[in-house]
């Protein structure tokens, strides 16, 4: 949908901001999850009565476990698509705290709350960083790490999800134990079996898994975060090599690492008076 904002929320008299809400409307805020943090936040402002908050998946996976709160599922349809929601919904403020690697969402939020002149606060966890002992080959892209653990011929635990397994089909040297929530579609490497299983993990887990299968290479996204962090860990304490995607990069705009830095900061723009767009639009 194609929406002019201008035909929706004319801006009258200042009384009004320019969704059309008056200054004692309760501020109502869209996250944008898919991740522990978004769930975590959700937790956090559940208790409180002087906004409402709803929040947004994607609906990639079939049983997803969803926060407290009010849930939307599914894409919006582009930056048109949610530019008309964030009018339909009146929402006052955006939080983007989706998974480090989705960057076709977060490119469209800052776009549509741009747009809009409303502000968007993003979250982003920061990376796991070497330790002394790890053994880290960092690359920027999934057929860099395919063709490094293709070379080296070995049992590879392929540990990132399962939408981007199909950069590892031409892998005809390696094995793969490939883990993910649900199982990959599309084509696989011909050599593999698939482990289903949802995070969090623990690192007596991960040592297990790692030695059971004999794993010789993990191929990591650098995520971030405490729930998958084991099996770099346990990569650490058994001398394994970790192929390591680096992340892309995905917001033009200031970001901040902890849910607690989004609850400030939240507090400090839902203070602010709504009808000075100017200092709503300085935010960002
Ligand atoms: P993406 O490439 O950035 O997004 C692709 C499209 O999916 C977006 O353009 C949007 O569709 C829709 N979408 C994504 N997140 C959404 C949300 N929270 N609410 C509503 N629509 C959303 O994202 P992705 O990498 O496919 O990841 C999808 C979701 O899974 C994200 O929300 C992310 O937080 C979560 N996740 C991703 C990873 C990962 O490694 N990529 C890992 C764990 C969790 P429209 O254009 O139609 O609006």
């Amino acid at each position: 949908m194609n929406t002019e904002l201008s035909e929706l929320n004319p801006i009258s008299d200042g009384i009004e901001d320019r969704l059309g809400r008056s200054p004692d409307a309760i501020p109502r805020i869209l996250i944008l999850g898919g991740t522990g943090e978004a769930a975590e936040l959700a937790a956090q402002l559940a208790s409180r009565n002087d906004l409402e908050f709803i929040s947004s998946f994607a609906g990639r996976v079939s049983c997803p476990k969803y926060p407290i709160g009010v849930v939307r599922v599914g894409g919006f349809g582009g930056i048109e698509g949610l530019i008309s929601y964030l009018i339909m919904e009146s929402i006052s403020v955006v939080v983007d705290a989706t998974h480090p690697f989705a960057v076709g969402i977060s490119r469209n939020t800052e776009a549509a709350c741009a747009r809009l002149g409303l502000p968007l606060v993003a979250l982003v966890r920061p990376t796991w960083q070497k330790q002394k002992d790890d053994l880290w080959h960092e690359v920027i892209t999934y057929v860099d790490a395919a063709e490094f653990v293709n070379k080296k011929r070995g049992r590879v635990f392929l540990s990132i999800g399962r939408q981007e397994v199909g950069s590892f089909a031409a892998c005809n040297d390696a094995w793969f134990l490939i883990r993910a929530i649900e199982a990959p579609t599309g084509q696989l490497p011909q050599h593999h079996e698939i482990l289903l299983q949802r995070g969090p993990f623990d690192l007596k887990g991960e040592l297990q898994l790692l030695r059971d299968y004999s794993i010789d290479h993990i191929v990591s996204k650098n995520s971030g975060g405490s729930g998958t962090y084991t099996k770099i860990e346990a990569a650490r304490l058994l001398q394994i090599p970790v192929v390591m995607v680096e992340r892309p990069t995905k917001h033009t705009v200031p970001t901040v690492d902890t849910v607690g830095e989004v609850v400030t900061e939240l507090a400090e723009l839902l203070t602010r008076p709504v009808q000075d767009e100017k200092q709503w639009k300085d935010v960002k």
